[in-house]
């Protein structure tokens, strides 16, 4: 595999001036490469820079990459079950305050899991948007709702056709997202609502794990808002932000924090937390209680937004 990555200016602002933030490998799947995040000296972004081209960044989304599975995948254990489901029904259920019926596109539907918690719901009219043929196809013939098998930015002629747009850990992983936020606001409806979900550089985690911070996730990640940011790029593209919220997956954050560290320096605790086995449930129950309270400070590891198209 070749690997020459180029430089590229700030997708938001245009700027080339930056300032390195960190530089690393492929933590989550060791694959091979060194790879660099960088601040944007004018707006603030952080981005991959210089970065792979998109037909090279699939070399590292392997065939068991984190979100494909199913929601009631039977390989799990019971408890891995309950909480995977209990993280999509929470939100499913904010979504439900806002938009309790109507047109849902779930973009980056994966192996559909928040697509299925929805169905149970029986409210709305879904559809998922998946590039990866197998994903689409299994979302499709499995729990029979509509996917369409393209990019986002091949997914033409949908303006204002959707009442929701959810975007689950997307925005970092796109390669134009300042494009992408302005092509889902023509898609939704007038009063339609965005919710996306990334992770959150103003996470407590981000400052305890530093280097080994799954936010980062090299090279899948391409980039990562500042909050302000985010809001202020979600304004301009006729998006009014509503709620901000850390929904769900902070303790499976946690545990690839974990691992990346145990990756980096080793020990037994780690070892025994990560491997998933006897230490695994008493240290969720351990950890429940303060991720619960880091979630409704607002400093989980991933942050919510939601906005409402004017
Ligand atoms: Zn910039």
């Amino acid at each position: 595999m070749s690997l020459e990555p180029k430089l590229h200016p700030c997708d938001n602002c245009g700027s080339e001036a930056f300032t390195v933030v960190l530089r690393g490998p492929d933590l989550l799947e060791g694959l091979p490469g060194e790879f660099q995040f960088v601040r944007c000296e004018q707006c603030g972004l952080l981005r991959q820079n210089p970065r792979l081209e998109w037909d090279q960044l699939a070399a590292y989304y392997p065939e068991n990459y984190i979100s494909h599975g199913g929601l009631l995948d039977k390989s799990l254990s019971r408890v891995k079950q309950i909480e995977r489901r209990y993280g999509h029904w929470k939100r499913v259920r904010r979504i439900a305050k806002y938009k309790p019926e109507g047109t849902w596109l779930d973009v980056g539907c994966g192996s559909g899991l928040n697509l299925q918690e929805a169905q149970f719901w029986k409210r709305w009219q879904l559809f998922g948007l998946e590039p990866v043929p197998k994903m689409a196809a299994y979302v499709q013939e499995k729990l029979g709702i509509p996917v369409y098998n393209t990019t986002l930015e091949d997914f033409t002629d949908h303006d204002e056709e959707f009442d929701i747009i959810t975007m689950w850990d997307v925005l970092e992983h796109l390669p134009y997202p300042v494009e992408a936020l302005e092509k889902v606001s023509r898609m939704l409806k007038p009063g339609g609502i965005l919710v996306l979900s990334t992770p959150s550089l103003e996470s407590l985690d981000r400052g305890w794990f530093k280097d080994s911070w799954i936010g980062y996730d090299l090279p899948r990640h391409l980039f990562l808002f500042p909050r302000p940011l985010l809001k202020q790029v979600l304004s301009e593209k006729g998006l009014h932000p509503l709620a901000e919220h850390c929904l769900a997956g902070s303790h499976a954050a946690l545990m690839l924090n974990l691992t990346f560290l145990n990756r980096k320096k080793p020990s037994r605790f780690l070892n025994w937390v990560t491997a998933h086995k006897d230490g695994y449930i008493p240290f969720r129950v351990l950890t429940f209680l303060p991720l619960w309270v880091i979630d409704q400070l607002k400093k989980g590891t991933n942050i919510t937004l939601i906005a409402r198209k004017r």
